[in-house]
């Protein structure tokens, strides 16, 4: 059996076993500690944020920060279409309704022109939450602008895309609440874990009560809230110091991946790589191909002369207003999902349709990328 090549592994620099020794011999294992209080320093730094709240995940952030935003049952929130379920799971955890906003193509992000329509209809909307897809900024400025007119605040779901800009400051701090992932297949995994960034020092300090225990300042166990039990630890948080280290080192690796199929796959006429904006600079966490709806190559084709070579790679995320567990949602909305325009399917199942994500472990050496090229050249050459 040939070696495997990941789609996205984690990828230890070594600095972090320091870390961790530190909070054994000080016996800081659990529960906080002082790399807690560091890694949040240092991503909320790095980023250009205030504060930050470290926690178990990034999708705890997510939820902690709708409930920091006011979101509450029966509340409408607006939310990207084309994503990971954990973009919107949290907003039925406060049994909200989500109302799912397609994708424009320069970017497969939250068209703005559609989230324009969806405000016409509910002007009532209590939250809006974007996505940066596989690491591609979207539209923020005119995305926060569209936010800001109508006074309704923007969570950013910015978990796939730590590092990344848009017109020169970092994605995660658009919104009043950022969201990242250290979750084991993202750009920096401290294994599993989240941060949420906020300028707002009332917002921090209420998602850090709330995800422990919700425990007011008494000798006693006392609650008036109810609490979470969302922080990190202090051997999750040392791991995620370490790799905060070599971020910008990730990030140029994963660039030169995307860079290397852009220029592999330039002669193929039936396919793109994932777009992103000119005022952007992606993390480039997932490279994916897009394929001409014509192609006679499909997405499982390419996946699967992969796996037969031992290559993992995967569909693009299924859209949520095509998710069965949404359902009950979609049938408030026309069509399940606010589009640019009502004539064409949404941009987003295109997309799915179309696309598949390709191996972007940081790993992979130029060997491993031929490989891969290799595969997929002779499979649109055999298919023209
Ligand atoms: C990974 C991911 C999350 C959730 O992060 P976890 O740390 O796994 O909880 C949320 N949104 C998106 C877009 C993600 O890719």
């Amino acid at each position: 059996m040939k070696k495997r090549i990941f789609l996205s592994s984690p990828t230890m620099n070594g600095t972090e076993q320091s870390y961790i020794e530190e909070a054994f011999e000080t016996n800081w294992i659990a529960p906080l500690g002082k790399n807690v209080n560091e890694f949040e320093n240092e991503l909320a730094s790095y980023v250009g944020s205030r504060y930050g709240a470290a926690l178990s995940a990034g999708t705890a952030a997510i939820h902690l920060g709708l409930k920091a935003l006011g979101v509450k049952q029966d509340d409408i929130v607006f939310c990207s279409d084309l994503t990971f379920s954990a973009t919107c799971n949290p907003i039925c955890y406060e049994k909200a309704i989500p109302v799912f906003i397609d994708s424009e193509e320069e970017s497969w992000n939250m068209d703005p022109v559609a989230l324009e329509k969806a405000f016409q209809e509910y002007p009532q909307v209590k939250a809006v939450v974007v996505v940066n897809l596989y690491g591609t900024p979207a539209k923020l400025k005119e995305i926060k602008t569209i936010c800001e007119k109508y006074e309704v605040p923007l969570l950013e779901d910015a978990a796939e895309s730590l590092g990344a800009m848009y017109q020169g400051k970092m994605t995660g701090t658009f919104g009043r609440v950022g969201a990242f992932s250290f979750n084991g297949n993202k750009i920096i995994t401290s294994s599993g874990g989240g941060m949420l960034v906020s300028d707002e020092k009332e917002i921090v300090d209420k998602v850090r009560f709330w995800a422990t225990q919700a425990r007011e300042n008494e000798r006693h166990y006392e609650h008036k809230e109810l609490g979470y039990n969302y922080r990190m630890s202090n051997i999750v948080a040392g791991i995620g110091r370490g790799q905060l280290t070599t971020l910008d080192k990730h990030i140029e690796k994963k660039k030169w991946i995307y860079e290397t199929y852009k220029k592999a796959f330039q002669d193929i006429l039936e396919v793109k790589m994932n777009p992103y904006l000119e005022e952007s600079v992606p993390n480039y966490w997932l490279s994916c191909l897009l394929m001409d709806e014509k192609s006679k190559v499909s997405p499982n084709d390419v996946i699967d002369a992969l796996e037969k070579e031992n290559i993992e790679s995967r569909p693009i995320w299924k859209p949520m207003h095509l998710q069965p567990v949404f359902e009950k949602y979609t049938c408030v909305t026309k069509n399940g999902v606010y589009k640019n325009s009502e004539r064409f399917k949404s941009i987003g199942e295109k997309v799915f349709l179309n696309g598949v994500c390709l191996p972007s472990d940081i790993k992979n050496t130029e060997e491993d990328m031929e490989r891969i090229i290799g595969i997929i050249k002779e499979l649109f050459s055999e298919n023209k």
